[in-house]
């Protein structure tokens, strides 16, 4: 199909606007404002607007659309723009929704109800607006919880169940402030608490990013498996229970789902992954943390604090280029019940950050950030200190003051 772009008419347009003015990314129409002011203008202006042209209002909604959606943003409505305009025209509760195989279900209803299901601490996987295995099954659990028959599927009696919860769980997103509160509870004191270090690769050939060069070649695993042992050291003196994800050479690679599930089943308060990046440009460099959230609103609290925390430590102690921190809904984000980050401790493909990461001097400076971090992670807020001061050294003295 040819996209429809400014300047066409007809009732495919009239269509767009009003999926668009359904999704309130445009008004309906303007000269209803004037109506009091100047009763003649806006009768002309009525006649003027037309709903059935594609003018730059009506553009400028469809890029703001295609933006929200992740889509190429043109202003045009092209095929794959027109499929997620007519998901999007389902409203939750106007349809049952169900897993539906081999084509799925997908729409703005679906994202809704998916955003729904994590908010209340259900996992329903990715907000991809597709009824999947995954939806399914949190939508089970959650008929479970409340008493229904659990076959996976939303229609009129699990709504009702939705909305009669709605009303206690507007506003809030009970899954991070279970998590933040917890996080609280723990007290302020790193003595005795568990933190996990996971150094990302290794494991058969999974050796992460690797830079053939020489003498100074060193692979994306062996650095951070370096970068968890001094942590590992650090933490432990500081008095914390550190483990580590995997040893120097693991028998099998581990995908981000063992990690976490190793995680959990150690109760860890926190975990901390450590990686490196790497791109075909030699130019790309600096760091970058990653916490749990939908890029949607739906964010890991604790973690995205954590994520903060990390990086400007790192930024601030290194000097590092600041690729700043990111939501991301990566497995190992997803799937732990304890606050994780995920930093890229720089690029091993460009020259200076390369330079310095095979320096052992360097990584112990990236390990004093990240210790840094975790001991004001458990500072409460108001007795917080300016990123870069705390002196390391003297961690144990000040644990020990407060006790
Ligand atoms: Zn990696």
């Amino acid at each position: 199909m040819r996209s429809i772009r400014r300047g066409d008419t007809g009732p495919a347009v009239s269509e767009i606007r009003s999926i668009l003015v359904g999704l309130e990314l445009l008004v309906v129409a303007a000269p209803a404002l004037s109506d009091e002011a100047l009763p003649g203008a806006a009768s002309s202006a009525v006649a003027q607007f037309d709903s059935a042209v594609f003018d730059e209002g009506l553009e400028d909604a469809v890029r703001a659309f295609q933006q929200s959606r992740g889509l190429g943003v043109d202003g045009m409505v092209g095929d794959e723009t027109w499929r997620a305009l007519d998901g999007a025209r389902w409203r939750l509760g106007s349809r049952t929704l169900f897993h539906s195989v081999p084509d799925a279900l997908t729409g703005e209803d679906v994202r809704a109800l998916q955003e729904r299901m994590l908010e209340m601490g259900y996992d329903a996987g990715r907000p991809d607006s597709i009824y999947g295995a995954r939806t399914a099954r949190a939508v089970a659990q959650f008929q479970r919880e409340v008493g229904l028959t659990p076959d996976g599927s939303c229609g009129p009696q699990t709504m009702k169940a939705l909305r009669r919860l709605g009303r206690k769980v507007v506003g809030g997103r009970p899954q991070w402030l279970r998590e933040a509160e917890a996080f609280r509870q723990s007290g302020p004191n790193l003595v005795g608490k568990t933190i996990v270090i996971d150094p990302g690769h290794g494991g058969g050939d999974d050796s992460g990013v690797v830079v053939p060069d020489g003498p100074l070649r060193w692979t994306e695993a062996d650095l951070v498996f370096d970068l968890a042992t001094r942590l590992e050291g650090r933490l432990a003196a500081a008095g914390m229970r550190v483990h580590l994800t995997r040893g120097p050479q693991p028998a099998a690679p581990m995908s981000g789902a063992d990690r976490a599930a190793l995680a959990n089943s150690l109760g860890a308060d926190l975990l901390i992954s450590l990686h490196l990046d790497g791109q075909e440009s030699a130019a790309a460099e600096g760091v970058a943390t990653y916490h749990y959230g939908t890029g949607s609103g739906l964010s890991s609290t604790v973690g995205e604090r954590l994520a903060n925390l990390v990086q400007r430590e790192i930024v601030v102690r290194t000097g590092m280029h600041d690729c700043r921190t990111h939501a991301k809904t990566w497995d190992l984000l997803r799937l732990t019940r304890m606050p994780t980050v995920r930093v890229d401790l720089g690029y091993l493909t460009s020259p200076v950050d390369r330079e310095r990461l095979i320096n052992p001097m360097f990584r112990e400076q990236i390990v004093e950030a990240i210790l840094a971090a975790v001991q004001r992670m458990y500072f409460p807020v108001e007795r917080d200190v300016p990123t870069g001061s705390i002196d390391v050294r003297q961690l144990r003295m000040a644990l020990a003051d407060r006790t």
